[in-house]
């Protein structure tokens, strides 16, 4: 398995092999780049295949989370971790205490919070070993969720404000796939603000619940996509946006929480060419990562103090049309416009921490 000329290697600064024979822990930790601060990302568990498949995800998700902390103007770099295993049935407190010292081992360079497979009591048990951190209710800032819904929730409003030229979400349909943590809260912030919803999840409880609480109508999972709406927000999986899907889609923009919304990059150029609007997944889903920030900067006397960090995720509407003004006057697509303006900013910050 090659590491420095892997596909996804990107100039990694630093990928650990974790190895600890008595709990079973098998776990990667990679760091991309620290130039605006320490790496900060979540630790991902997850029954790979293979070694080489988890070393796949890992340096993705890294490189991901550089992007989206310079975006979202964040003092951290971006890191990831994986623990390789099931989490329905391979989780133990020796598992979490192990990778806590590994996490301890990198003395700061790596701040480790939750991800998929990954619960906050997981956490909690990894920051008996380390302080290094994030997400945990004692002193800090708790569920992400929340941060993230309220982050997406202004991110449509700034699409909707550009491509449509509305005030508001008053009367504005929007498709809403899966309403998990984020989803939810995102629907009731939706229904606040007088949108109309349609919504979908495999969970059909959770489709009843929310035709009692947001009067949302309901869609089958397969056909949420193929709406006449004016927002689909994906908030479920990932790659829905592909070749089969995008000649489907009857809406004016794309804007959800769900990661790697693209399933490839061609296909933010090929929304562009449609006339839809594209919010950038890794912008407009920052919301719990940039909450977690404030409570890696509070210490001591100065705590994790909710409105601060909420006002800071309400940025994420100003980034957005930033986004979608240099798309258009670049001709380029609202994809590729994120990217360059992330390595501007830490490619920016790298030469000054050289200099
Ligand atoms: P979650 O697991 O709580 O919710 C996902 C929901 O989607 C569930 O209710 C599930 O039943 C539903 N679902 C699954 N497949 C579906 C399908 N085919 N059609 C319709 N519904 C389906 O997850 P979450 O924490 O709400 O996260 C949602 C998405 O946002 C994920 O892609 C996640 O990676 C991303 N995200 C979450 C956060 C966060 O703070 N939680 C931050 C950034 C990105």
């Amino acid at each position: 398995m090659s590491v420095f000329s892997h596909d996804a290697f990107d100039g990694h600064e630093q990928v650990v092999f974790c190895r600890d024979a008595e709990s079973g822990l098998k776990a990667i930790i990679a760091i991309h780049n620290t130039s605006r601060g320490t790496s900060l990302g979540g630790c991902r568990m997850w029954p790979y295949a293979n070694e080489e498949e988890a070393l796949t995800d890992v340096l993705r998700l890294s490189r991901g989370m550089t992007y989206k902390s310079a975006l979202a103007n964040l003092p951290f770099g971006g890191g990831k971790s994986v623990i390789i295993g099931n989490p329905q049935t391979d989780k133990t407190p020796a598992l979490f205490h192990a990778m806590g010292r590994f996490v301890e081992s990198l003395s700061g360079r790596y701040v480790v919070a939750e991800d998929v497979g990954i619960s906050v009591p997981d956490v909690e048990t990894m920051s008996k070993e380390t302080r290094h951190v994030a997400g945990i209710p004692t002193g800090g800032s708790g569920d992400p969720s929340p941060a993230t819904a309220f982050g997406v929730f202004e991110g449509i409003k700034a699409a909707v404000a550009f491509k449509l030229g509305a005030p508001d979400l008053k009367g504005i349909r929007v498709a809403v796939q899966g309403l998990g943590h984020v989803g939810w809260e995102l629907c009731r912030l939706l229904h606040e603000a007088g949108a109309q919803l349609i919504v979908a999840d495999l969970n059909r409880q959770q489709t009843q619940r929310a035709v009692e609480w947001f009067d949302a109508q309901v869609s089958a999972p397969d056909a949420i996509i193929r709406e006449a709406v004016s927002v689909y927000a994906p908030c479920a999986l990932g790659a829905t946006i592909n070749d089969a899907s995008i000649g489907e889609l009857r809406c004016a923009i794309v804007a959800g929480s769900a990661n790697n919304q693209l399933a490839e990059e061609r296909h933010g150029a090929l929304l562009r060419d449609r006339g839809i609007l594209y919010a950038p997944d890794y912008v407009i889903n920052a919301g719990g990562v940039i909450n977690i920030s404030h409570e890696k900067r509070s210490t001591g006397d100065k705590p994790y103090v909710k409105a601060t960090a909420f006002a800071h995720v309400a940025r994420i509407g100003k980034t957005l049309t930033e986004i979608f003004e240099i798309a258009e006057r670049k001709g380029i697509s609202t994809a590729q416009a994120a990217d360059r303006l992330a390595e501007q900013r830490f490619k920016r910050a790298g030469h000054r921490k050289a200099a």
